[in-house]
């Protein structure tokens, strides 16, 4: 199936994610980009969509009373004849999980970043999940209407922080109090108010050069100077922009901007049109690599979120396609259960509403209801044997045994685990001896939804006891060698969620002393979610 300029339709989509230290606007930048595809109609319904949301959920009640998004969506728009698939990614560093294994389903990422602020600790951590990915980077910075750093001090940051080369795509004009507007050399534009200074966007004038009166009317002359200046040192002192590095991943374009006062936002949707890449092919087991072009469907499970109704469990799997078109009905094999599962109501997110999907092409991400089979990381396919790889779990850093205040309860806590396991918010390990289980979970914050949702939806209340244990890490070794591990050290030994074997540590130290003593074994930190 080709469009009217001859291309695949998974050649116009664009699936890409938003990341940035929490603060920085990735919720503005998310809502005006949004508004400027015709995805919504006003600002602030993002915010509006997602109160109503929680409302109807109960153990989101965490994420109302700390105000932080903990959930991830998708939303979906088009602009232009592209269609853009946005991948919401959770804010909060307790959730990251979610967000690296969201990273796993996009193409380009864009990097927002506080003009005041540069990089920040969150920022840098979910750069570097991109860069080991390979995804190309756009870079935003934030905030220009506000008292920044000076723009060729953030673009060196970047530079030296990341050590990526940058290329500078616009220029603010003035900042803070003496704030113009963007400046766009390529393409000879001036996006600026509509008359007052530090007013929000609203007109684009086309100019010629730095000289023109379109650009130089009404801007002091000490802010045209800066400006001259940084796009003369600018030229010389950056890279050009070069497709070829910027799909690497080692060039990101920087735009200057204001999610607030919407400036930069259309220059940022024309360049992923443009430049940012349809969706690449994904590895899968086997060495097979997938085409997005392959006739086939195949799609893997990103992320599994719990219905909104809590009474109910069913669960929206978020299957990412890799090739095919996917039509509703269409029976898939589920190749971890070897079993076929007909997708007779597959979901598309757009940013106002839910529908239902009839058509659905590589790059998309649909929603599939399901009563837990689908789980994070599973790959569904027209009948191959493969999976997609590359969706991590990371060793967990804080460890507690679970604690049950009503001991008839235990099947309830189980299967509650298991299924929350299963949605990736914990890891579970059963301990060779004795009866309670251990979870591990990356941020704190989550065991405080584990217990919220144990409750609201199970209820079963559950605590937490501190365990002397600091960290797991899963074990690869012939059977043997196992054997004689269980043997020696069965209190430190545990099964995951799938049977497969972890050894829990107490500290550091131990971790250096039984790595050494068993030269044999491979200790993993991250396993593949196959
Ligand atoms: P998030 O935590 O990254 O999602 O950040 P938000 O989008 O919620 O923004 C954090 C705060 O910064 C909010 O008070 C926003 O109104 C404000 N903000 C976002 N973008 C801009 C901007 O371009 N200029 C100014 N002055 N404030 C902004």
């Amino acid at each position: 199936m080709l469009n009217a300029n001859g291309a695949a339709p998974y050649q116009t989509r664009r699936t890409f994610a938003i990341i940035s230290h929490p603060d920085a606007g990735k919720t503005t930048l998310t809502e005006k980009l949004l508004l400027s595809g015709g995805a919504i109609r006003a600002a602030g319904q993002v915010r509006a969509r997602g109160e109503r949301r929680r409302a109807r959920s109960d153990w989101m009640k965490i994420e109302q009373e700390r105000g932080i998004s903990v959930s991830s969506s998708v939303m979906t728009f088009e602009r232009n004849g592209i269609i853009y698939n946005l991948l919401d990614t959770p804010g909060h560093e307790d959730f990251s999980e979610d967000t690296y294994r969201t990273l796993t389903a996009v193409d380009a990422a864009i990097m927002v970043i506080d003009a005041a602020k540069g990089i920040e600790t969150q920022t840098r951590k979910l750069f570097e999940v991109c860069r080991l990915r390979d995804i190309p980077i756009i870079t935003f910075v934030n905030k220009i209407d506000r008292e920044g750093r000076h723009a060729l001090e953030i673009l060196d940051e970047v530079q030296e922080a990341l050590a990526l080369d940058v290329s500078p795509m616009t220029w603010p004009v003035g900042m803070g109090s003496d704030f113009f507007g963007v400046y766009d050399p390529k393409n000879k534009k001036f996006h600026t108010s509509g008359g007052e200074r530090g007013g929000p966007f609203a007109v684009t004038r086309t100019v010629e050069g730095l000289e023109d009166p379109a650009l130089t009317d009404g801007v002091f002359d000490r802010i045209m100077e800066e400006l001259t200046e940084n796009v003369e040192l600018g030229a010389e002192g950056y890279a050009a922009f070069d497709k070829e590095s910027f799909l690497e991943g080692h060039l990101t374009p920087v735009f200057f901007g204001s999610a607030l006062r919407d400036y930069g936002i259309e220059e940022v949707l024309d360049f992923i049109a443009q430049y940012a890449p349809p969706p690449h092919s994904q590895p899968a087991t086997g060495g097979r690599t997938i085409a997005p072009g392959e006739d086939k469907v195949t799609g893997f499970v990103f992320k599994v979120q719990a219905n909104m109704d809590p009474k109910h469990r069913d669960r929206i799997a978020f299957v990412r396609l890799c090739s095919g078109t996917f039509k509703r009905g269409m029976k898939l094999k589920h190749v971890r259960a070897g079993k076929s599962i007909a997708v007779s109501a597959p979901i598309f997110f757009f940013a106002e509403e839910r529908e239902i999907a009839e058509t659905a092409f590589p790059g998309d991400v649909i929603g599939v209801p399901n009563h837990g089979q689908l789980r994070v990381g599973d790959t569904l396919t027209e009948g191959e044997n493969i999976h997609v790889t590359g969706l991590p779990a990371f060793a967990p850093e804080i460890l507690r045994r679970v604690r049950l205040s009503d001991t008839m309860r235990v099947k309830q806590m189980r299967q509650g685990l298991q299924d929350l396991a299963e949605e990736g918010l914990v890891q579970i390990f059963k301990p060779d001896i004795g009866s309670n289980w251990i979870v591990g979970v990356v941020g704190v914050l989550q065991l405080d939804v584990v217990v919220d949702r144990l409750k609201a939806e199970y209820g079963t209340e559950i605590g937490f006891e501190a365990v002397n244990l600091s960290t797991a890490r899963w074990i690869e070794t012939d059977n043997q060698t196992l054997q004689k591990m269980i043997e020696n050290h069965r209190m430190s030994i545990a099964n995951d969620r799938d049977d497969r074997p972890v050894f829990l540590f107490k500290n550091a130290w131990e971790v250096g002393y039984i790595t050494d003593k068993y030269p044999d074994v491979t200790f993993r930190e991250t396993r593949e979610i196959v």
